[in-house]
């Protein structure tokens, strides 16, 4: 397991009580990290070192961290995943500053961040089914996957004429939005970039977004997509520190140019090493990996959990 951040510059104004003081800290400039979990399952071990790190950062930093419930999938979100993330989390001995932000209530504000990138002809509706896309590709032979190994768009709906877009808006046919990689590229200017951080201290990581082509900003059922989304809220809340795990780095890229675009602050990053089963695969939901709930069900207590993971 990793050691504990050293190296860091903790603020000087550390609070008695970090978790109380969200609005005082952020008008002085404090730290503010969040752990944002999407309520489509429990939480898992891999969650809880995410959360606890973020909470070791978020003390040494001399700042605090804030929960976010990333629940923007409709189908996949549920009432009873957000109960269980609230009191797993306080079971494990975390507690997070009030109101805990939840991005289903924030709609309005992804609509409005994406009408403006449409407007700037930075994103376009893209009318395309999976299947259409997967034919598209397989008629081309070779073609290049983002970071994620997810082929990348052939750029189909890009040539689309503003008579036949405006048509096909009308009639109310399901389309998602993609971002018009090219374009924004070219809006966003200059060298893309951050700041990571890690035990040993801050590297400038150059960005290379281009290399998740058009990606999908807005899904065909909510006007945004995760990275509109944690991009937008990222701001919103102040967030000058973002911990979470390595499979989210390369959107990192992604995410830097979005806050190009939109105007909004760049946060310092660190991507942290995901958790592995006896098999060597990654912890996940879908894997059915044990829950914190089934390891406190079978008698682990929270400090148990705590000293598996390093943070004894
Ligand atoms: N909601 C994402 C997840 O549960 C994490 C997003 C983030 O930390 O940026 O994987």
């Amino acid at each position: 397991m990793p050691p504990p951040p050293r190296g860091l510059t903790p603020h000087p104004r550390r609070p008695a009580d970090p978790g109380a003081s969200a609005e005082r800290l952020r008008s002085a400039g404090g730290p503010v990290l969040r752990f944002a979990p999407s309520p489509n399952g429990r939480l898992h071990l891999g969650h809880a070192y995410s959360a606890l790190l973020n909470a070791q950062f978020a003390i040494r930093l001399g700042g605090l961290c804030r929960l976010r419930i990333e629940d923007i999938d409709p189908a996949r979100s549920k009432p009873d995943f957000i109960d269980g993330i609230v009191s797993d989390l306080a079971w494990l001995g975390l507690s997070y500053p009030e109101p805990v932000r939840r991005q289903s209530r924030y709609m309005d504000a992804y609509r409005t961040a994406l009408d403006g990138l449409v407007g700037r002809g930075l994103a376009y509706p893209c009318f395309c089914s999976r299947g259409q896309i997967r034919a598209r590709i397989a008629s081309a032979g070779e073609f290049p996957c983002d970071p994620d190994g997810v082929p990348l768009y052939p750029g189909t709906c890009r040539h689309e004429s503003p008579v036949s877009v405006a048509d096909r808006l009308a009639r109310g046919d399901p389309h998602t939005w993609r971002l018009d990689m090219a374009a924004a590229l070219r809006g966003a200017g200059s060298t893309l970039g951050y700041v990571a951080f890690d035990e040993a201290g801050e590297r400038w990581i150059a960005a290379d977004p281009g290399r998740w082509g058009d990606t999908v900003i807005a899904r065909r059922d909510v006007p945004t997509s995760y990275h509109l989304a944690v991009v937008h809220d990222d701001a919103a809340e102040g967030i000058t520190h973002v911990v979470r795990g390595r499979d989210l780095e390369a959107a990192t890229d992604l995410h830097v140019l979005l806050q190009a675009l939109l105007g909004l602050p760049t946060p310092r990053y660190h991507h942290h090493p995901l958790l592995h089963d006896a098999e060597g695969e990654k912890l996940s939901k879908s894997r059915g990996s044990q829950s914190l709930a089934d390891l406190r069900q079978a008698g682990q207590t929270p400090g148990d959990i705590r000293a598996r993971l390093g943070f004894a």
